[in-house]
């Protein structure tokens, strides 16, 4: 076995440098690896695969969908331009009916997963050069999909394409693990881990570095008006809507209204007032008998309500103050002021994901038909969400609302004492000289497929995020960097 390149006896460099007890074909020597080095090296062929990579246009299409691509043709192109370069390079890879495949190496019993997804968002629009040119301007490759993910994915390939060259002999197997469906729906994970091994370890290039080991947990759930419509013929609500998802702050409410006439001017007076007062913008329109409202606040991410101002909740506010339906009187005294769950008893906060948030998404109200309010919960990791749970259910059914559950994750937790984390924190420090810190998120990251996964990268901090954006990119410098990340991380965690 030839071992070439980089493998240095000593090394006076300061970072990238890793010593350690390596066995080189029979005899065992005290060698380093600088594997910013060895990245060095490949830099032409590693820009060159990732900006042909990139040149695929991975988007969901349903409509060229069939068997061995379920989503798609381009998808389909982009997991085999990956897995036929690693055949080539010698690794054994396996396409998983094409919602997933994965590139493995190495032995034993036990597996490392790295995770990474070949599908991309749209490209949208406002674009300075191809979205899927893979251009090269001012050090950077600029496309979709180029830190997300398909640029950490390269990096993490050649990671593991450089501990093959070398030579290393490895005590775990490890797989990077391809998914087709990130963007969307998750079937990928989901159809490949019901057929494939899960690994004991591993981490996801899909979020943040340094290290991002806890994740909330999220439950969507609707809570329907089933008692009675109690409205008076002065200020009867005809229809309030606002919203349309789950997890996003709603921006715009619209109410109509039939309404006493001899009570437009006043209450028109008292909305503008009251919008005015609470910063909100809005317009009010009369005629004949009804009057229409709309409010309009600012949207914002489901897990960062504070963020927002929630229209829908500010409309039914006002709404509250006119008329008897329980549905407003509802919203107005449990659900207004409720972003921390302090009017349900469950305000909660931990050290390791800090607060409990509730966004209110959708809010439905029609006459005599459905009355419901969508919501997004968030969770620390050490909340008791079976009690939490019974508590939201008491009080929905004190205001005869009933509860219906759309979708639960359950918090996600790597402890930090674990040798996952710590290898990680090991490898970052070294590689960057700066402190591997832990976060937590209210999202999930695509860590949570695995069962003792953490994300890893590839943004690192500081820097500009342009995930899903016009003129996304990978800075050349971050791209070699976060390939030594990965190379020696892959190599401590399995050797
Ligand atoms: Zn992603």
């Amino acid at each position: 076995m030839s071992v070439n390149l980089n493998i240095k006896k000593e090394s006076r460099k300061g970072h990238g440098i890793d010593s350690h007890c390596l066995r080189i074909g029979e005899s065992k020597v005290m060698t380093t690896i600088n594997w910013l080095d060895e990245v060095e090296n490949r830099r032409e062929s590693l820009i060159s695969d990732l900006q042909s990579f990139l040149q695929i246009k991975s988007t969901l299409d349903e409509t060229t969908a069939c068997d061995g691509a379920p989503f798609g043709q381009n998808i389909r192109q982009a997991l085999e331009f990956i897995l036929e370069k690693a055949e080539k390079d010698g690794f054994s890879v396996k396409n998983t009916e094409g919602y997933a495949g994965h590139i493995e190496y190495g032995q034993g019993k036990e597996l490392l997963g790295v995770l990474g997804h070949v599908d991309v968002v749209p490209e949208g629009s406002g674009w300075n050069s191809d979205p899927f040119g893979a251009e090269i301007r001012d050090n950077r490759i600029y496309a979709r999909g180029a830190i997300d993910d398909k640029g950490p994915i390269m990096a993490a390939y050649y990671g593991l394409k450089i501990i093959k060259e070398l030579g290393l002999e490895l005590n775990k197997r490890i797989r990077i693990i391809l998914g087709c469906d990130e963007e969307n729906l998750w079937r990928c994970v989901e159809h490949y881990f019901a057929k494939e091994e899960m690994p004991s370890i591993g981490f996801s290039p899909d979020a943040d570095f340094p290290i991002i080991n806890a994740e909330k947990g999220l439950r969507d759930f609707s809570l329907n008006y089933e008692g009675k419509n109690t409205q008076d013929q002065d200020f009867k609500i005809l229809s309030f809507h606002s919203g349309e998802r789950f997890n996003m702050v709603p921006e715009y409410a619209k109410a109509v209204v039939e309404i006493n006439p001899n009570l437009v001017e006043q209450t028109k007076i008292v909305f503008e007032a009251f919008c005015v007062s609470a910063m909100y913008d809005f317009d009010v329109k009369v005629e004949g008998n009804t009057i229409t409202f709309e409010v309009y606040g600012v949207s914002a991410h489901g897990s960062l309500p504070h963020l927002g101002k929630n229209a829908g909740l500010k409309l039914a506010v006002f709404l509250a103050n006119y008329t008897r339906h329980p549905y407003f009187r509802f919203i107005k005294e449990y659900i207004a002021a409720n972003e921390d769950g302090n009017r349900f008893g469950i305000a909660y906060s931990d050290e390791i994901t800090k607060e409990l948030t509730i966004n209110y998404g959708i809010f439905q109200f029609e006459d005599e038909g459905k009355c419901s309010i969508a919501l997004n919960l968030r969770y620390p990791v050490t909340f008791d969400m079976v009690d939490g749970w019974q508590r939201i259910h008491d009080y929905a059914k004190a205001f005869k609302f009933k509860v219906f559950e759309k979708n639960h994750m359950t918090p996600h937790h790597v402890s930090a004492d674990s040798d996952l984390v710590r290898t990680l924190q090991k490898v970052y420090s070294e590689q960057t000289g700066m402190e591997a810190t832990l976060h937590s998120m209210g999202g999930a990251t695509y860590a949570r497929s695995l069962k003792q996964g953490v994300a890893f990268g590839p943004l690192f901090p500081g820097q500009e995020d342009v995930v899903h954006q016009k003129n996304e990119y990978i800075g050349i410098d971050e791209l070699i960097k976060m390939t030594a990340i990965y190379a020696q991380s892959i190599y401590e965690l399995t050797k």
